[in-house]
């Protein structure tokens, strides 16, 4: 069987939560790094992916993807940090379908590292840099026999929701999408079914949602009920909300622990078998 791996290199969501009382979970912003056999994925730019890109600068990795779920500040930020990509030996693919007016990938990254907010532009990257676009429900073929399938997400702005396969495994990355109480999403269900691990926004309670509404996100406890509607074998609760110190995702842990055995809260520096 190929490895099929996963690293977590930021978890928080909405801006990264250095602190003292962080310091288990972390305190960087969403960013997940998949090794498929010899290839790297990235899901999202995020604080994270600055540690990431300097262990793949170390390791001479010159190859690899990104799979952007949309550009909120949190999910691209680190890529302007991102050290292999000003290297001229690099090779990256960035991949976003979740802008809704017809910007592309391309223009968001321009749009965003551009004076006065950003001193340095995307023209300064070295990198062969090929930027992507799609529309969900899309299958993106990336090779090497790895496939992520795509799915339109409830988030202001647009978010894509990915389902990595490769042999036959598959992992699912839902972030930033914000569930209708009471209900469950019957095609999400079925993007979901039978895969190894779920990484779910869990930026909220239950107890709490109703304050939230609106907001584009979703309760641990809503990730549970999708995990065991679909047949998923692990969750990963991930987008913590900034305000969670290490004590108060302990005791979530505890919890979703208790309703499914297969939960566990991401934390930076986590690497996980698929
Ligand atoms: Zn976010
Ligand atoms: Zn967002």
């Amino acid at each position: 069987m190929s490895s099929f791996e996963l690293t977590v290199w930021g978890a928080r969501g909405s801006i990264s939560a250095p602190a003292a009382a962080n310091k288990h979970y972390g305190s960087d912003t969403s960013c997940i790094e998949l090794r498929c056999g010899g290839r790297t994925i990235f899901l999202d730019a995020g604080t994270g992916i600055v540690a990431a890109g300097r262990r793949l600068y170390e390791a001479k990795v010159a190859d690899f993807d990104i799979l952007l779920t949309h550009c909120h500040f949190d999910h691209i930020m680190g890529l302007p940090f991102l050290i292999p990509l000003y290297k001229d030996h690099v090779s990256a693919r960035i991949f976003a379908g979740h802008l809704l007016d017809g910007t592309t990938c391309r223009e968001m990254v321009n749009d965003f590292m551009c004076a006065p907010y950003f001193p340095v532009s995307p023209k300064q990257f070295a990198a062969d840099i090929d930027y992507r676009d799609f529309r969900p429900p899309d299958v993106l073929d990336l090779g090497d026999g790895i496939a992520a399938k795509t799915f339109r997400l409830n988030h202001p702005n647009g978010a894509v929701g990915y389902r990595v396969e490769y042999d036959g495994r598959a992992l699912c990355y839902i972030t930033d999408t914000e569930h209708e109480v009471g209900t469950i999403d019957a095609a999400l269900v079925e993007f979901i079914a039978g895969a190894e691990v779920m990484i779910y926004d869990s930026t909220y309670t239950d107890e709490e949602f109703e304050r939230y509404v609106g907001f584009g996100h979703s309760t641990w406890q809503q990730g549970v009920r999708l995990c065991k509607a679909a047949g998923v074998k692990q969750l990963l609760l991930f987008h913590h909300d900034i305000s969670r110190t290490d004590g108060w995702l302990e005791d979530i842990e505890a919890k979703v622990e208790a309703e499914f055995a297969g939960a566990r809260a991401a934390r930076t520096g986590m690497t996980i078998a698929i």
